[in-house]
């Protein structure tokens, strides 16, 4: 029963979020015009579990994070500038699951994946399993400029961020008490051992942010965060931050910091930022797979990612969604889950932010 439920959910989100796509799909920037999509992870949220006041809060939290992108590009700032901007903000905010407020590992640690790409000239830079950058968003900003690399992990990453500047944190400064009591009851439901509370955090407090983002199975909501931005001088960008899944084995890594995955960019065709589960993201190649539907099929940038999001990610089961940008200004978002929490502008127009499925 509660599995015809769930299939009837995502049924009803499928068609619902597919009837909305025309809708999203009309916003669009003119030549010359910044345009910013924001995501704050895709899953089953529901009216009745955030409540208004949650719900107040994600759509607060939203649409600081996108002002910064937008204000960013507003002053002439670059594409790969206003997604940096935008991430911080997401990574320092605990509603998110990314930077202080990402889920735990099934050993209680944080262990965060992050990606960012420029559309201009293709570089690209990507960290997967840091424990100690506060911002990841810019640590893979910092493999991308400061190595020779594109993808590092785990303390060797960390070291970039500590030698380049990049503010380093103690573990503690990562962890939450929503977040943390979301774990102790996934794993007390799946018969797992759950480990000692983390040193050096408060003590165990009741007082929980509104909202409690509750990552057990039945109602996992996926809070990884994301921006795509367009600038002034017609280039794009892309980038991703997430702790992960909850309760991950140690050394698990998501599709999020995997180029043509989790995240994409190419002046070329679009730049793409996901969210959901990583590992059906990362079997299909999805951020490169909407942008060689963009490039090689002639689809709008609508059509090419509810294809790949209603179509190809249905197929292998897998949840979640993508925000995509182009250089001729087309702007999307498509998701085959109950909500996704978004935000996106363009410029000389209204910031507009959703999270339910029933929204433009
Ligand atoms: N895609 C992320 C991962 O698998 C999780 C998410 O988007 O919430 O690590």
């Amino acid at each position: 029963m509660k599995k015809m439920d769930k299939i009837c959910r995502l049924l009803t989100g499928a068609i619902m979020a597919t009837t909305l796509a025309a809708a999203a799909a009309a916003q669009q920037a003119t030549a010359g015009h910044w345009a910013i999509v924001v995501h704050g992870g895709a899953g089953v949220i529901e009216r009745s579990a955030l409540g208004p006041e949650g719900t107040s809060s994600y759509r607060a939290s939203l649409a600081r994070a996108e002002a910064a992108g937008a204000a960013v590009l507003d002053r002439g700032g670059s594409a790969l500038d206003a997604v940096e901007a935008t991430i911080k903000i997401l990574e320092d905010d605990p509603l998110f699951n990314a930077g202080h407020g990402a889920v735990f590992t099934a050993e209680g640690k944080n262990e965060m994946d992050s990606a960012i790409m420029d559309g201009s000239n293709l570089k690209a830079g990507s960290v997967a399993g840091v424990t100690t950058t506060r911002h990841p968003i810019s640590l893979a900003r910092a493999v991308m400029e400061k190595t020779p690399y594109v993808m590092m992990i785990g303390p060797g990453a960390d070291a970039v961020g500590a030698k380049n500047g990049l503010e380093q944190e103690p573990p503690s400064y990562f962890f939450t008490e929503a977040r943390w009591q979301s774990l102790v009851k996934q794993l007390q439901k799946e018969g797992r051992p759950v480990p000692p509370r983390p040193a050096g955090v408060p003590p165990e407090g009741k007082a929980v942010p509104v909202a409690m983002l509750d990552e057990s199975a039945d109602s996992h909501r996926f809070g990884t965060v994301g921006a795509v931005a367009l600038d002034r001088m017609g280039n794009i960008a892309a980038g991703t931050s997430t702790g992960g899944m909850q309760g991950k084995m140690p050394g698990r890594v998501g599709d999020s910091p995997i180029i043509g995955s989790g995240t994409y960019a190419s002046n070329q065709s679009c730049a793409v930022s996901a969210t959901g589960s990583g590992e059906y993201f990362i079997r299909l190649g999805v951020a490169r797979e909407v942008c060689n539907l963009v490039q090689f099929k002639n689809m709008s940038l609508q059509q090419a990612a509810d294809q790949v999001i209603h179509k190809e990610l249905d197929t292998l089961k897998g949840d979640g969604g993508v925000i995509a940008i182009m250089p001729d200004g087309q702007l999307t978002w498509s998701f085959n889950t109950p909500g996704m929490f978004r935000a996106r502008q363009v410029e000389g127009g209204k910031v507009q932010i959703g999270i339910y499925n029933d929204e433009p």
